[in-house]
């Protein structure tokens, strides 16, 4: 019996060849079947689907065909971000491009964990990574997993560096900044009420004035729920006159950066200690693509860490550059490589494209809204993000219209919980949404709610 063919060195692309086009037809024939969104029937329908296609998972003898039967299986039973009705979370259409690319790392395999497993890999990290950073106004940054890992290591340099410190942030930052208060032992966060979804300097100061010991403000450019921007410029001044270290959490408004037309309302961002940035949102990156910029490259030297198989301190005198402090992580994916061909296929004014695109679709969407009159809009749109709810409709009702057009498959929104109701969250990160997508998502959620 010979064995399975491998994907790297001079004969991988010969053996992928093949499979990639079996790939490629799987995906294609499993997005027909599918034919919307999300597929229909809800959780016990879409899992017995995907349990009879894939049968025994580790059948004594191999079945050639699982390429074909389990992506065709998976990409039936996928929710869609390339559908423009698929429009709940921050769960972005990856570009083509940047799915090319991330095959290469697959086929190639680099680890970023030591110079001997990713030599080209590792100096287009370091290439990439600092021109991210200094496109944000800041010095160097990591690469993560996401917004996650960014906001832990946020917290974790700031420890390090302070001590124990107390995070402050508004009502309205992501849950994960609370959560590694908890993974780092650190005291209770002090939540600063944000009516409005802002977090303004003024209740900022307010919550600062009482407080002592060191002090971590977590600002927001861009939150989950409604995509609102934080006064940034204002926060910053705020935490200089108590003294407090400023993270800004950018992962979804940081691709503002890209588009002349909107990367103003980012003033203030260069101001951070350090950044959240995520290019799996506006960046159109398949998942993982977070990073963590720093204003102080030395803050990093916190994560230094040696492990004699990876960065002996011979080898690293000899030359040999030393990656283990560049991550928690150990064996790592080369992330920057899709980043890396996207911003340089695309350029800047590609990628600000994009990113206008989806601004506009929001106004477009929050302008339908608000001419019908079944309907009732939370407020302009900052970013791509359009919160609206049937109007006069409770709560229940608002929960229940968004079920029933998951369980259907025929659209997929998100939800958020704002001035005390519950809103219908449109999140478009689709630019090839088109006017006629918009107003059929409005119908489609019309026609779904009881009157
Ligand atoms: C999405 C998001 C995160 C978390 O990012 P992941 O990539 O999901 O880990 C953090 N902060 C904000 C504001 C986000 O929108």
């Amino acid at each position: 019996m010979s064995l399975p063919p491998l994907a790297s060195g001079p004969d991988g692309p010969h053996a992928l060849r093949p499979l990639l086009g079996t790939v490629l037809d799987a995906l294609e024939d499993g997005a027909r079947a599918r034919g919307g969104p999300l597929p229909a029937g809800g959780p016990e329908a879409v899992a017995a689907r995907l349990r009879d296609a894939v049968g025994d998972v580790l059948p004594a003898k191999g079945a050639p065909d699982a390429v074909r039967t389990v992506v065709r299986a998976l990409a039936e039973g996928a929710a869609d971000p390339a559908d423009p009705l698929c429009a709940a979370h921050l769960h972005c259409p990856p570009l083509a491009v940047a799915a090319a690319a991330d095959l290469a790392a697959s086929a190639l395999n680099p680890s970023l964990d030591s110079w001997d497993q990713a030599p080209a890999a590792s100096a287009l990290e370091a290439l990439v990574t600092r021109a991210l950073a200094q496109e944000a106004g800041a010095a160097d940054s990591l690469v993560t997993t996401g917004g996650t890992e960014s906001n832990q290591l946020a917290l974790l340099l700031a420890r390090e560096i302070l001590g124990r410190v107390r995070l402050v942030c508004g009502a309205g930052a992501h849950h994960s900044l609370r959560r590694a208060t908890w993974l780092l032992g650190l005291p209770e966060p002090v939540v600063v009420p944000a009516p409005d979804g802002i977090l303004h300097a003024k209740a900022l100061d307010a919550a600062l004035t009482g407080l002592s010991g060191p002090l971590l403000v977590a600002a927001t450019a861009g939150t989950t729920d409604a995509g609102l921007i934080d006064p940034l410029p204002e926060i910053a001044d705020v935490c200089a006159a108590h003294g407090a270290r400023l993270h800004i959490d950018a992962a979804y408004g940081g691709g503002l950066l890209f588009s002349d037309l909107h990367r103003t309302r980012l003033a203030g961002l260069e101001r951070a200690d350090t950044l959240t940035l995520d290019l799996h949102k506006l960046g159109w990156q398949p998942v993982a693509a977070g990073l963590l910029a720093v204003r102080d490259p030395g803050d990093l030297h916190t994560l230094r860490h040696r492990a004699d198989y990876l960065n002996a301190d011979d080898d690293t005198d000899a030359g040999l550059p030393d990656l283990l402090g560049r991550s928690l992580r150990t064996t790592r994916r080369p992330d920057i490589l899709k980043i890396a061909v996207t911003l340089k296929s695309l350029g800047r004014s590609g990628l600000g494209t994009l990113v206008d695109h989806v601004c506009a679709h929001a106004q477009e969407f929050a302008g339908l809204v608000r001419a019908h009159p079944a309907f009732e809009l939370y407020a302009p749109p900052t970013i791509s993000t359009v919160l609206f709810r049937p109007a006069a409709a409770p709560d229940d009702t608002v929960a229940a219209v968004r079920r029933t057009l998951l369980h259907d498959g025929r659209a997929v929104l998100g939800r958020a919980r704002l001035g005390g109701r519950l809103w219908l969250k449109a999140t478009l990160l689709n630019p090839h949404t088109r006017p006629g997508d918009l107003a059929a998502l409005l119908n489609l959620v019309e026609g779904s709610t009881p009157r």
